[in-house]
């Protein structure tokens, strides 16, 4: 099957010109703005005019630029629509706090960022009486049995970070619907080859942070879904966003509208160049995981569920048995072979790699990691596009020999 591609959802967005007609939206430099008719305040308190009818009152609340970005973003998620975000972790906090009160449960995959796992983990039992049980998302049953009066939510990445399983957003989402709660999907690893809210996801945030953006130059978010619930986030006394402050500069708004004309070229790109490596890796008899080798688990669900045109996604893991081999490997990699960088982070042009355990996911505790599978060796490879695959393959496969991972 194939999935719907956003592309020309997008296409019909991008006519929007600048303020002087030029062809890129113009960045909106004010914090606040004003009003020719004092009755019109009120009514952008009460949510009577605003954005839609190109009202604005202030920046925290509404930017043209920011919002313009998150018109695009709706039209990437196919929400209705959007809300830009200093960060990743900006956009999930903001809402799990819209969607829980102190007392709510959330039922989430064990195998998330790290940065989810502290924010759910740890955070917000102490500090909001929210609290989390992690299952394996996987695993439908566990999911369900998991889910309690109080659940208000499912929360899961499409793709998760680092082992890479796919959730069944579909099954997910029937039985969401049927116990009354939200799926809150994370899509940061699989923009427009995944699209959550097709499948039945409630609501779908992004970390821009990585593919989105693409330069590994800024830190943004975005909240995709209903109107009804991205005005909620925004409202004057409860609103989570409102309230809490997360919000995107308009600079950085217009920096990542100018990189998602050319996201579908780039995501194309890391898919086939991560697919080629992974399929040599597996040949070499390394134990790799990418969702496009047929020995994945869940690679049958990824062909069912995915848009054909982008691929299987830039990341893929290769397990080196300890996290020392790791280190040498990447070492080499980055120090004497120019391969890519040892660097947290994903998504940008070159190629980024870390060992999972001890960076990305090194909130979880020891037995927390060996239940999502994020083994101490566990390297997670995020792959640029820069250089030949050929000139790349050699670099890898000379820090392979020089690690002492393969016969020289
Ligand atoms: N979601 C996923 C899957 C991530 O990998 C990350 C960061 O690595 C985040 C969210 C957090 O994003 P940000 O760093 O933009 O806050």
């Amino acid at each position: 099957m194939t999935g719907r591609n956003p592309i020309e959802d997008l296409a019909h967005l991008r006519h929007e010109f600048g303020e002087h007609g030029g062809v890129n939206m113009s960045i909106e430099a004010s914090s606040t703005f004003t009003v020719i008719d004092p009755e019109t305040m009120p009514d952008l308190f009460q949510g009577r005019a605003g954005p839609d009818k190109g009202c604005y009152l202030y920046g925290r609340h509404f930017n043209p630029t920011v919002f313009n970005l998150g018109r695009q973003m709706a039209a990437l998620a196919a929400t209705e629509a959007g809300y830009c975000t200093a960060s990743g972790m900006g956009a999930i906090s903001g809402v799990i706090l819209g969607l829980c009160n102190a007392g709510d449960q959330i039922v989430a995959s064990n195998a998330v960022y790290g940065g989810s796992y502290a924010l759910m983990h740890d955070f917000l039992p102490v500090k909001a009486d929210i609290h989390t049980r992690f299952v394996d998302i996987t695993d439908i049953d566990a999911v369900r049995a998991a889910i309690t009066d109080r659940t208000r939510l499912i929360f899961t990445e499409s793709v998760s970070n680092p082992t890479l399983r796919l959730a069944d957003i579909p099954k997910l989402a029937e039985i969401a619907q049927e116990k009354g709660v939200k799926l809150v999907v994370d899509n940061t690893f699989s923009p427009l080859i995944l699209s959550p809210a097709a499948l039945g996801a409630d609501v779908v945030v992004h970390s821009l942070t990585k593919f989105i953006s693409g330069a590994s130059d800024v830190i943004a978010g975005a909240i995709c879904g209903s109107e009804e619930f991205i005005g909620q986030l925004m409202d004057l006394h409860l609103g989570s966003l409102m309230l809490l402050g997360p919000t995107m500069d308009p600079n950085v708004a217009a920096a990542i509208a100018l990189r998602i004309p050319h996201l579908p070229l780039r995501m194309i790109a890391h898919s086939e160049r991560a697919l080629a490596m992974a399929a040599r890796l597996s040949e070499l008899g390394l134990k790799v995981c990418y969702p496009g080798l047929p020995n994945h688990p869940d690679h049958e669900m990824f062909d069912e569920l995915r848009c054909d045109e982008f691929g299987y996604g830039g990341i893929f893991t290769l397990d080196v048995g300890s996290e020392q081999s790791a280190n040498t490997l990447m070492s080499c990699l980055q120090n004497e072979q120019r391969f890519g960088f040892l660097a947290v982070s994903l998504g940008y042009f070159d190629t980024l790699m870390s060992c999972s355990g001890s960076s990305t996911s090194s909130e979880l505790s020891d037995e927390d990691k060996t239940s999502a599978g994020i083994s101490p060796g566990l390297m997670r490879i995020s792959v640029g596009y820069t250089g030949t695959l050929e000139q790349r393959w050699t670099q890898l496969l000379t820090a392979l020999r020089t690690a002492g991972i393969i016969d020289r």
